[in-house]
């Protein structure tokens, strides 16, 4: 099995010198275990400031993948089925079958698997609870996401369409907004290159917004506060703008918005729904299976590639979910 350590934790942004590549024998299967294959691994944001309390100098870096059992010592798991596994950065791994999640059984043959990564995995469910969960957004309400283009983003406005609303995007490439308007966005901007983000989120909307699905923080989040609408709904969901920060940075103050516009502020893990994962999933394929919700994904071939694959996609080389194909 080839696997990718962290060498020392991340100062800054993450380097390639920061990984190392090894490699291990597994030991022969035990009764009731299962020898699996990744075939696409996920590369997520969250790796970078989880990898600060959950990692040491050495160790295999988290993170999911979907796997195909290649041997079996399980008559539940037999050959040739594919499970989503969350075993880290790795080629082969063996697992006692209890962290394996199949794809549902109604998963079109047409459809990559790479999806259970992806749109129909954590960043579409991600998107799903977050948005209708904590942002509750109604009919003709206008809903401001930012990383529009990317994994949970895409799908953030999309769903806000979907639910009768208006959806109003940022992303860091001019490429990017093309897609977003492909993808049914009604007004997107580049945050990189407009000379007010305040500005630019009047233009997009001179009506305000209802609900904001926050992905970014740091800036962004100073200037799209001042925008809400009284009793607006923010939903934090991310805050990568800040993952890099040694010392953390402190914006304006926030508190005379949230308290003279009555909004209501909310952070999340997805992993809150986790009991509602299932309903979630058949909800999203059914949209993807419809063309309701369109995809992309940024692939990145080959398991050596890994590392890049995550730093690139922190650089904002991503439209859609960033996968590494094995
Ligand atoms: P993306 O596919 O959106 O990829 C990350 C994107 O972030 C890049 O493509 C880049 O796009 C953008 N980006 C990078 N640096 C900055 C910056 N300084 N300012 C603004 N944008 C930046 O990733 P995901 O969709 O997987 O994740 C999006 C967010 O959702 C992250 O904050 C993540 O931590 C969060 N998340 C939270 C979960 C939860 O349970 N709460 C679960 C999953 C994700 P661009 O070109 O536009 O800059």
């Amino acid at each position: 099995a080839k696997s990718w350590t962290m060498v020392r934790h991340f100062e800054g942004a993450p380097k390639l010198d920061d990984f190392k590549l090894i490699e291990k024998e597994l030991p022969p299967l035990k009764d009731g275990e299962v020898l699996l294959e990744s075939e696409f691994l996920s590369v997520d944001p969250y790796m970078r400031p989880y990898s600060k309390n959950a990692l040491k100098g050495g160790d295999v870096i988290m993170g999911s993948q979907v796997a195909r059992v290649i041997e079996s010592k399980n008559p539940d798991f037999p050959v040739g089925g594919y499970y989503v596994a969350y075993a880290g950065w790795t080629t082969h791994f063996i697992s006692d079958a209890k962290g394996l999640n199949a794809l549902p059984s109604n998963w079109p043959d047409h459809l990559p698997k790479s999806l259970a990564l992806g749109a129909v995995g954590m960043p579409g469910l991600t998107a799903y609870f977050g948005l209708l969960e904590i942002c509750k957004p109604k009919e003709g309400d206008v809903v401001l996401v930012n990383c529009a283009a990317g994994a949970v983003g895409s799908l953030v406005g999309q769903i806000a369409k979907i639910k009768g609303c208006k959806a109003v995007g940022s992303a860091g490439t001019d490429d990017k907004l093309t897609f977003l308007k492909e993808i049914g966005f009604d007004e997107v901007f580049n945050y990189k290159t407009v000379s007010s983000l305040a500005e630019a989120l009047k233009k997009a909307s001179p009506e305000g917004y209802d609900c904001y699905f926050e992905n970014v923080g740091g800036k962004f989040a100073d200037a799209a506060m001042q925008q809400m609408n009284d009793f607006g709904r923010i939903a934090v969901c991310g805050a990568i703008s800040m993952y890099n920060d040694s010392v953390p940075s402190t914006g304006p103050y926030i508190q005379p918005y949230i308290l003279f516009k009555q909004l209501c502020m909310e952070g999340f893990l997805v992993t809150r729904w986790q009991k509602q994962f299932p309903e979630g999933q058949k909800q999203l394929l059914q949209w993807v299976t419809e063309g309701k919700l369109k995809f992309h994904e940024h692939i990145t071939n080959g398991f050596e590639n890994m590392p890049a694959g995550f730093i690139g996609m922190l650089n904002g080389e991503n439209t859609g979910k960033a996968i590494i194909k094995v």
